[in-house]
């Protein structure tokens, strides 16, 4: 076991948070934040030992629900559950004249928080109608060092630079935040209308997302595109191949590890979810798009939360499955997609599949899974290095949603330049002078300067053209 506090605390209250960082503020205590612990970043590791505030046990209440603004204010631990329970029980559990939803559904729900999707600069499955986290956040306090930090709650203003964004994706190291004011959405699961397209090649499904995006007629809710090798995976998963649909497939030429799945739904008011849900179709035909009915989406949707937790039971068996995500334009994302893929082709035997998820008018996440049998931890962080690195070279961010934790933070000042991670530094420096919040190189933000470039390690296992 490594990178474990000394205690581990569980605040009950703001006003409890607050002592406790103004505790560790003038002892020079190291604090970390747990919130639903799911960070794939290396996030919540107590690497200067200190103390964790465990905030799922005690933070997790609802402070107040508005349904004349459709807000909820809520204690930073509360699970995604438990936030979606009660606002989909709204009537009963507030009185409210209608039922609600959150709207924010990352893979990871059942197992995170809202502060850590807050942090993090989060996007849940559904985001390409409802948002990112970014979108859905009103309003936000936090207890920092240097003293309270309480943002408008307001739907817009003008005032100097928007404190709610400066605050999101500082993932615990300028202060706890404690409570938070979301937007919430009617909720109306009735209306959503699944579809399922498969495409002959990825640049025509691609082309056929980004008019979907750019049509004018609305944003689908689930809306996730596979490239070829993850949509044979998918289309054996959910017993497509095999069946009279998969038959009809291939009759009709959509040919293995050429063939491109895109499925989803859309949602809202009743005449808007079939308006778009008969665009998007009609758009989709036009690029060569085969409709394979709801039902792929019907199998992805029941595997939504769970799926990759087997990757837990793979690793017994020395099996590997790790995943990077990032942000890219529409006019790089092919660069991407083949750069990152040919490096992590390059090494035999490995699995690598791409989809594209997240979507705006203007680009979209590239979210990348790969899978292999690695024989020493050195042999697999030199590759995962390489993934980051390839990522960098072709221009994509180094994060869409998962953030940067203490994981990818040698690339963020080669990523975002030194100007920019300056400015992170002198926010850092203005909440947390003695460097007490989430220490340890975390966003970059104290990492000596010899530790801003990537590791290196000795002796390379596969060859690798990208070097
Ligand atoms: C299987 C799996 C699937 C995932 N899918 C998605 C996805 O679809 N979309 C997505 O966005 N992410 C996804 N993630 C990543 C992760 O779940 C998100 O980053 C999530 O938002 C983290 O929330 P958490 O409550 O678990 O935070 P934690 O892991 O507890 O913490 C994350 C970071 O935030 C800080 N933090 C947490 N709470 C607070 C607080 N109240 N105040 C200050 N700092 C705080 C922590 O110190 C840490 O640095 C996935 C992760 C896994 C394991």
């Amino acid at each position: 076991m490594e990178n474990l506090p000394d205690a581990v605390v569980y605040p009950g209250s703001k006003e409890e948070i607050e002592r406790i960082v103004a505790f560790c503020h003038e002892n020079s205590v190291p604090l970390y934040v747990y919130g639903g612990g799911s960070s794939v970043t290396r996030g919540v590791e107590a690497v200067c030992g200190g103390i964790t505030l465990d905030l799922r046990r005690r933070f997790t209440k609802v402070i107040s629900f508005n349904e004349t603004d459709q807000t909820i204010t809520v204690e930073s631990g509360i699970s995604g559950p438990d936030l979606e329970d009660a606002l989909n029980r709204a009537p009963e559990r507030f009185g409210a004249q209608r039922r609600y939803t959150c709207g924010h559904f990352p893979q990871s729900f059942e197992y995170s928080a809202v502060g850590g999707w807050v942090v993090t600069r989060g996007a849940g499955q559904n985001s390409t109608y409802y948002g990112n986290i970014k979108d859905i956040v009103l309003g936000q306090e936090y207890a920092t060092p240097t003293g309270l930090v309480k943002t408008y709650g307001l739907p817009a203003h003008a005032v100097g630079p928007d404190l709610d964004e400066i605050m999101m994706g500082s993932e615990g190291a300028f202060g706890v935040l404690t409570h938070v004011t979301l937007r919430v959405f009617r909720y109306m699961p009735k209306n959503r209308r699944k579809f399922s397209y498969i495409f002959p090649s990825w640049e025509a499904a691609r082309n056929a997302a980004r008019e979907i995006m750019q049509s004018e007629a609305g944003h689908p809710s689930v809306f996730r595109l596979s490239d070829p090798e993850e949509t044979d995976v998918m289309l054996k998963l959910y017993c497509v191949e095999g069946t009279p649909l998969g038959f009809v497939m291939s009759k009709l030429g959509y040919k293995r590890m050429q063939r491109c799945l895109l499925l989803g739904w859309t949602e809202g008011q009743r005449g808007f979810a079939r308006n778009l849900r008969r665009v998007l179709g009609k758009i989709a035909r036009q690029h060569k798009g085969f409709p394979l009915t709801g039902y792929p989406t019907k199998k992805w949707e029941h595997g939504r939360f769970r799926d990759p937790y087997l990757r837990e039971a793979l690793q017994d068996y020395g099996i590997i499955i790790d995943t990077m995500e990032c942000g890219v334009r529409w006019d790089n994302m092919e660069a991407v997609h083949a750069g990152v893929r040919a490096f992590a082709k390059s090494r035999p035997r490995t699995i690598c599949m791409t989809h594209l998820s997240h979507a705006y008018p203007q680009g979209a996440n590239l979210y990348f899974i790969f899978i292999g049998r690695f024989e020493s931890k050195e042999e697999f962080l030199e590759y995962q290095y390489g993934i980051f690195d390839n990522i960098q070279k072709y221009g994509a961010s180094m994060s869409h949603h998962h953030g940067v934790g203490k994981l990818t933070s040698p690339w963020v000042k080669d990523s975002i330049g030194e100007n920019q991670l300056e400015v992170f530094r002198a926010l850092k420096h203005h909440f947390d002078p003695r460097n007490v919040m989430n220490p340890g190189g975390t966003v970059a933000l104290d990492l000596p300067d010899e530790q801003t470039r990537r590791p290196r390690f000795a002796g390379r296992t596969w060859d690798d053209p990208a070097y």
